[in-house]
């Protein structure tokens, strides 16, 4: 459901290898090539990860040759527009359409007709089967827009297909009759709103009503396609698993499993064991988190009334599935009601998609583990061959070709360009940690990004930050889980102990925070005011006297992500162990020679196992840990309080005027959250103050190993060396070969 893709040009330029003669072209025009790239607006079609995923997957798919598509909706405004005012994030429509679509071809010829609401009636047809007769319901047309994906050096170009909704009847309104006339106001009115918005909530779901259209319309809209052109060339539906495989991203378009069952067995007339048997070989399903607030769930009442043929196969589905789990546990309420696909008044997608599909997979190693042993270990128990593991992956075209050009042609010009398709081939830099003239030269480009940066940052907000500090980074999506609030009491702690001691030899650090809250999400939000009204304290304080500085940046997306993340040295990936199902931010930062310092969570694990201890900077509970004190209910955020000095300090400050002299109250609910549970959640659900003590200590080896340049540089080098496991080539040959069964495709130009 979303396609976080960044800018095309200048990737597009990349894949065709042809970006030095793009630009000397332009240049010879008489424009500025750069100026030229930033005049295209960011297509923000996702809200974080997830999305930005499923592009890094489109360009690796490409690269490699596989034919696929991406599937999704042509929001007319994307993620919304950040700014900053008063140190509060407010929100902008984003109309990244204002200006024209450069990229997306408009294919008038394959539109199809999706149906919402109205009644469903049985009739027996002269056979024995029944035939579901749909009456009263609304329609729109669904026409798709193809943006192409070109793959590296290859002459494959995938598409990328986005659904746009389009009314049936846009005209003649004089000529129906009454009845008609209302509908047909409604159905457009439906047709105008269907694609409108993304829903910018990220690891958390809301029920709206107009998401499930959303999802039923590109899903339906997708598989109608699908099943037309494979009628075109085959009639035995039993070859459908060979042609074709639905990946599901998330549970956002799992409604597939139901309108697949509902096109094989109400269109093109299969019974209803070979439509099942076919539809879980054609779908599998990946699970992108473990937040209960993410798991999609809807009210029967919603799905039923919205898509009353679809409910009544879904229900069908879970009363074969609920019969299933009677032979196999006996008729245990409490097990049945635990794992049933409808219970409790709500449909549960995550079921659907696990039941409806013959491959679930996690995102990291520990993800996978957590999803078998805990969050879906009643479903592990009866169908432990789907499950399996695909850490995520990102492409190095753009997270390292396109965004960091001085790093790129050091290292090309170093051991080759080969590491463009096969990122594994970095490790042929790991013979220069000793290399005393490549790590200057290597140092030499970071510093010259960190100065880029830190012009932009004078230009964008008039803060002057020295490119020779520390550039410190967490660039996400705002949540109590990423732990925003930990780096933010990091940095309050390094102030209190510069004004007790202003001749603390401390190393200047630049703290740059980049991140979007959910519009409704009170708590991120606050967050936000927190780091701002930090960051003026620090800022402008002649004892820190520039020794620390703290940015916000303002609208945080895939082109900032790309200015950013080549300028960090340090990169913060500080979740709450087992809540971040992998990250991807991670491993960008690491592809750039950044040091990561994080928890034992996600692909973090992963990044410690490929670069040893001695580079990278763990701290914290485990997840284990973790999970386990959220279960027992041991953890009491006040001991922490009453013992420790720092934290008490720190705590203080959000309630005492220093950070709000016109409000004291305005940071009490972080206060209260932390120490006393705000909102019916555990006193400091995600452990911030348990936390603390372990990840100042580490920040202080940060230092120390900052202050020895020659061991931070090898360190940094042994990351990007080490990076070739997180490129998502290699997560998508995993899935090609071990979920797809997918072959490549080598096009030839004539
Ligand atoms: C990579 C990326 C993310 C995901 O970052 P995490 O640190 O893995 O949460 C989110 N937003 C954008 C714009 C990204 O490029």
């Amino acid at each position: 459901m979303e396609f976080l893709t960044g800018r095309f040009l200048g990737n597009i330029a990349i894949n065709m290898k042809k970006y030095d003669a793009v630009r000397e072209v332009i240049e010879e025009l008489g424009i500025d090539y750069n100026e030229l790239e930033n005049a295209e607006k960011d297509p923000g079609l996702g809200n974080g990860g997830l999305g930005r995923l499923a592009a890094c997957f489109l360009d690796s798919l490409s690269t490699l040759q596989y034919p696929a598509y991406g599937c999704g909706i042509r929001y007319h405004y994307g993620i919304f527009e950040q700014r900053i005012e008063n140190g509060y994030q407010v929100e902008k429509p984003d109309n990244w359409l204002e200006n024209g679509d450069i990229w997306g071809v408009k294919r008038q010829e394959y539109a199809v007709e999706i149906k919402f609401g109205g009644r469903v009636t049985p009739v027996r047809k002269p056979d024995g089967n029944f035939k579901f007769i749909a009456e009263n319901y609304q329609s729109v047309m669904a026409v798709p827009y193809d943006y192409p994906i070109p793959g590296y050096g290859t002459n494959t170009v995938n598409t990328l297909r986005l659904w746009d909704s389009a009314a049936k009847n846009s005209f003649d309104l004089q000529s129906f009759n009454k009845g008609d006339y209302s509908k047909s106001l409604e159905e457009q009115n439906l047709a105008s709103t269907l694609t409108e918005v993304l829903y910018p909530a990220d690891e958390f779901i809301s029920g709206k009503e107009l998401r499930l259209k959303q999802q039923y319309f590109f899903i339906s809209a997708t598989l109608q396609r699908v099943l037309n052109r494979f009628s075109e060339m085959h009639s035995d539906f039993n070859m459908l698993p060979d042609k074709v495989q639905f990946q599901l991203n998330d549970t956002h378009p799992t409604v597939a499993v139901a309108e697949l069952m509902r096109l094989l067995v109400d269109e093109y007339n299969l019974q209803w064991n070979d439509a099942w048997d076919i539809t879980r070989k054609v779908c599998s399903y990946t699970n992108h988190t473990i937040m209960s607030e993410a798991l999609e769930k809807w009210p029967i009442e919603l799905f039923s009334r919205l898509l009353p043929r679809i409910y009544m196969i879904v229900e069908e589905i879970n009363r074969r599935f609920c019969a299933l789990l009677i032979t196999r546990f006996g008729d245990d309420p409490i097990k049945i009601r635990n794992m049933a696909i409808v219970a409790d008044g709500q449909v549960r997608m995550a079921y659907l998609a696990i039941v409806g599909s013959h491959s679930v997979n996690g995102v990291a190693a520990i993800h996978t583990e957590i999803l078998k042993n805990q969050e879906l270990r009643d479903f592990y128990d009866i169908y432990p061959e789907k499950f399996n593991n695909k850490t995520n992956g990102i492409t190095q075209r753009r997270w390292l070709a396109h965004c960091n050009p001085l790093l790129s042609k050091h290292i090309t010009d170093t051991i080759g360009d080969t590491w463009i398709t096969d990122l594994s081939k970095l490790e042929g830099l790991l013979p220069y940690t000793e290399d005393a003239v490549f790590l200057d030269k290597f140092m030499d480009t970071k510093r010259q990004n960190k100065i880029v940066l830190s012009n932009y940052i004078m230009t964008k907000t008039g803060v002057s930050v020295d490119p020779d500090s520390i550039f410190d980074i967490q660039v996400k999506r705002l949540h109590e889980y990423k732990r925003q609030l930990l780096n933010v009491f990091h940095i309050l702690d390094l102030y209190n102990q510069l004004k007790t001691n202003p001749a603390l030899d401390i190393l200047p650090r630049t703290f740059i925070f980049g991140a979007k809250s959910a519009a409704s999400y009170r708590m991120a939000k606050l967050i936000i005011k927190l780091i701002n009204s930090v960051a003026d304290l620090v800022n402008n304080d002649k004892v820190i006297d520039g020794r620390i500085k703290v940015l916000f940046m303002e609208n945080y997306n895939v082109s900032m992500a790309e200015m950013l993340i080549p300028a960090a040295d340090v990169s913060e990936q500080i979740s709450t162990a087992g809540k971040e199902a992998s990250g991807t931010g991670n491993m960008k930062f690491m592809l750039n020679g950044a040091l990561t310092i994080g928890t034992l969570d996600g692909a973090n694990v992963e990044i410690l196992e490929e670069v040893g201890k001695d580079n990278i900077f763990i701290f914290g509970l485990t997840a284990d840990e973790a999970i386990k004190m959220a279960r027992d209910g041991s953890y009491a955020p006040w001991d922490i309080y009453n013992i420790n000095h720092s934290v008490r300090a720190v705590l203080t400050q959000l309630i005492n005027g220093v950070l709000s002299p016109d409000d004291h109250y305005l940071f009490k609910d972080l206060y209260d959250a932390l120490l006393s549970g705000w909102g019916g959640a555990r006193a400091d659900e995600y452990f911030v103050l348990k936390d603390f003590d372990s990840y100042v200590k580490t920040q202080k080896m940060v230092n120390g190993k900052y202050k020895n340049k020659n061991a931070w540089a090898k360190s940094a080098l042994i990351n990007v060396a080490k990076s070739g496991k997180f490129s998502s080539d290699r997560t998508i040959e995993q899935y090609a070969k071990e979920i797809w069964d997918l072959k490549k495709v080598e096009i030839k130009m004539q």
